[in-house]
């Protein structure tokens, strides 16, 4: 049974930001006892458990108000935020801290073949992508009627197979880019990790105090790096 004493945070189960986000709560003086298999991990010092989830699922997780904390992509936190308002859903939370990792940005890449001149080249064409609410906002801000097509996978391999005419994708190097064929034409977002926290006005106080006095040490941690 879960206990509402503790003090609940997501964290990605197995990716990008997992490891860095166990580091960071382990720098900050939370001991945990992580299970490969298991989605709960108790702390053995601290009244906190970790619920370790897809990405995809931790900003909904903060908003509803399932978990306390998250750490997160700003790319899925903004996605599943345009998401969420669409849909009509509450979609608050705060930002607690910026964090010093999971830096990426969402661009928009084309075929090496295809003439690219401007945001404008991409009037009419379909654009496969993982972000398709980050990508509309995009097309209608530069003023372009373009298609978003929702893939959850292989993006890259996409016009390749026909399925789009560019792709829209995170990158860092951008070897993935350029090992599939495709130049990096517009950067349509810049992304970090962030800690944030539900905004719904129901965390306790004892909570809200562990939360208080976890915060700064977040930043003695990043300070101490840089
Ligand atoms: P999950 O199984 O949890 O859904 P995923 O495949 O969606 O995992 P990852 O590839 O592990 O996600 O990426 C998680 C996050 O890491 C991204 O949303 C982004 O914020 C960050 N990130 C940093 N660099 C990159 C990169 N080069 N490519 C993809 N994501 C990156
Ligand atoms: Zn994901």
């Amino acid at each position: 049974m879960s206990d509402s004493r503790r003090l609940r945070i997501a964290i990605q189960k197995s990716g990008r930001l997992s490891d860095d986000s166990i580091a960071l709560l382990k720098a900050i003086g939370i001991k945990l006892n992580i299970r490969d298999r298991l989605l709960i991990a108790h702390s053995t010092n601290e009244n906190i458990d970790l619920l370790r989830v897809r990405d995809d699922d931790i900003p909904g997780l903060v908003m509803d108000g399932v978990v306390d904390l998250g750490f997160i992509g700003e790319n899925e936190l903004e996605e599943k935020m345009l998401e969420r308002q669409a849909a009509g859903k509450a979609a608050d939370f705060e930002v607690l801290r910026r964090l010093d990792y999971g830096g990426c940005r969402l661009s928009i890449a084309v075929p090496n073949e295809f003439n690219y001149e401007s945001v404008k080249s991409l009037e009419g064409k379909k654009v496969a992508t993982t972000y398709p609410y980050l990508l509309e906002r995009f097309f209608k801000e530069s003023g372009v009627n373009a298609k978003a097509v929702m893939l959850t996978g292989s993006v890259e391999v996409a016009p390749r197979a026909g399925v789009a005419d560019a792709i829209c994708d995170l990158v860092s190097t951008g070897a993935t880019l350029e090992a599939n064929g495709l130049q990096e034409e517009e950067v349509i977002f810049r992304s970090k990790a962030v800690l944030i926290q539900r905004a719904d006005g129901e965390i306790s106080d004892e909570k809200q105090a562990l939360i208080n006095r976890l915060v700064p040490r977040i930043d003695g941690v990043i300070q101490a790096k840089e």
